[in-house]
């Protein structure tokens, strides 16, 4: 999304993402292969219910003493070598990592996929302080040379089709060969970036789960490029939401389990590694300096906000998946780190409802995101929460305000309301051709993108009752 497209209402973005028919090729690859993987995953997992509630426990356990295991990951933390830093809100957090790199002398930093990076605005503070930052993740590196930020919590890329990659490839690499192949664009990106790994001064990376009887810090990656990211230069950086912990390794494979099958249908990634502070005497490699960056950014104000149940989201993205609005407009338009479900009842609390109160409408409420949640967050109860809160602050629209007050004016005199809704639909009626309407006054927000099927010609209310007194 270009700063243009930053500055453009939600539903100017949205028209631009309807208007994109490759976006919507990108979207339908993605999500329906991750759609089939999850459910096969899932249907091959007798124990997934059993699971599900398993995790939904473990995580609203940890949010209910939150104090105690954070306290308990911090003392363990710090046993193993790591220095712990804490920060209230994402420039601290940006920061106390800008910092640690400048103290290192840093210049250029790898860094591996992390959605709290790009919530905390990590990658604009790396560049403000002039120290390169090389994205390691295959998709995070296509959209880096892009220009683009991510448009799905799994696949940042998603919004780039294969054609797309295989071009801008073309343009940046140094070496990029044929290009022909999904391989042999793995090929290039691999050649483009190993050196890189070897000569950076500083690895961030993000975490997945921080487990507190340890004080290790999990990472899960499929292309490896975490531990390359962590492993080889002198200084590790880890950022993490404090929402992010559990009790114990046991606890953090239940939570893996789900959160792999859920994010990519696979039943574990192909690399899980526990980070557990700086190389000792004896080791072979890992870093020097092992920091631990533990950052709250609006979670304790969730807790106390009535929002505790999404704090056990742990970033898998089945929820976007599944989702009928963002598979229709994908990622960017929703102009806020977290898309989708999860992101239209995060971004109100991370941004401020004013800035973002299209969000929580952005959705039609048929609950397919909390049946696959892991974590059986109510997605949809959140969202409805959010509507009550824009309509008691004043938010909505005056031409809402102004329609919910006839209809309630009429709601009120049954009457009227039946005669009003019998002259709607007959007037309705009025623009259909052929059983269809395609265009209708106060009806162009659906009409512009598809046909409106003919109503019958009585209301409900109508049939029903003429069905009543048919004998
Ligand atoms: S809300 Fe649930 S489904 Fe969505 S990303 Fe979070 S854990 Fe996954």
């Amino acid at each position: 999304m270009s700063a243009v497209g930053e500055r453009l209402t939600f539903k100017a973005r949205v028209r631009v993402a309807l208007a994109d028919p490759v976006l919507k090729v990108a979207i339908d690859r993605t999500t329906g292969n991750a759609r089939t993987k999850r459910a096969a995953a899932i249907a091959a997992w007798p124990g997934f219910s059993a699971a599900r509630d398993l995790g939904r426990d473990i995580k609203d356990h940890v949010i209910a003493h939150l104090d105690h295991y954070l306290i308990q990951f911090e003392r363990n933390a710090k046993a193993s070598g790591a220095k712990i830093h804490w920060a209230c809100t994402g420039p601290e957090a940006c920061d106390i990592v800008v910092g640690i790199c400048r103290k290192a002398g840093a210049r250029t930093v790898t860094r591996s996929k992390s959605m709290l990076g790009e919530e905390i605005g990590l990658p604009h503070a790396l560049q403000e302080a002039g120290i390169e930052r090389i994205e390691t993740d295959l998709a995070e590196h296509i959209i880096q040379l892009a220009g683009d930020p991510p448009s799905h919590i799994v696949w940042p890329a998603l919004h780039k089709t294969r054609e797309q990659v295989a071009a801008l490839f073309r343009d940046h690499h140094h070496n990029p060969g044929t290009l022909a192949t999904i391989e042999a664009m793995v090929a290039s990106a691999r050649r483009e970036l190993r050196g890189r790994f070897l000569t950076a001064d500083v690895g961030i990376s993000g975490a997945n789960f921080l487990i507190a009887d340890t004080g290790a810090v999990c990472t899960v990656t499929n292309e490896g490029n975490a531990e390359l990211t962590t492993t080889p230069p002198r200084v590790h950086i880890v950022t993490a939401g404090i929402e992010k912990l559990v009790p114990s390794t046991a606890h953090a494979m239940v939570m893996l389990r789900l959160l792999v099958r859920s994010a990519t249908g696979a039943e574990l990634t192909q690399y899980t590694t526990f980070h557990c502070g700086p190389k000792r005497p004896g080791d072979l490699d890992g870093p020097a300096e092992f920091h631990i960056v533990l950052v709250d950014g609006g979670r304790t104000r969730m807790l106390a906000e009535g929002l505790a149940e999404m704090l056990r989201c742990i970033r898998c993205g089945a929820c976007l998946n599944h989702c009928v609005v963002y598979r229709q407009i994908g990622g960017h338009a929703y102009g806020s780190t977290y898309p989708g479900p999860m992101g239209s009842v995060l971004t109100p609390m991370l941004e401020g409802l004013p800035r973002s109160k299209d969000l929580p409408h952005a959705c039609t409420l048929n609950g397919q995101c909390q049946e696959v949640c892991p974590v059986a967050i109510p997605l949809p109860t959140l969202l409805r929460g959010w509507r009550d809160r824009l309509w008691r602050l004043g938010l909505e629209s005056v031409s809402v305000r102004q329609g919910f007050a006839l209809w309630r004016f009429l709601a009120l005199r049954p009457a009227l309301y039946r005669q009003a809704s019998g002259l709607a639909v007959r007037m309705m009626s009025w623009f259909a051709r052929d059983g269809w309407i395609a265009r209708m006054p106060l009806a162009s927000g659906w009409t512009r993108y598809r046909d409106l099927p003919r109503p019958p010609g009585r209301t409900f209310i109508a049939q029903y009752r003429r069905r009543m007194r048919r004998p």
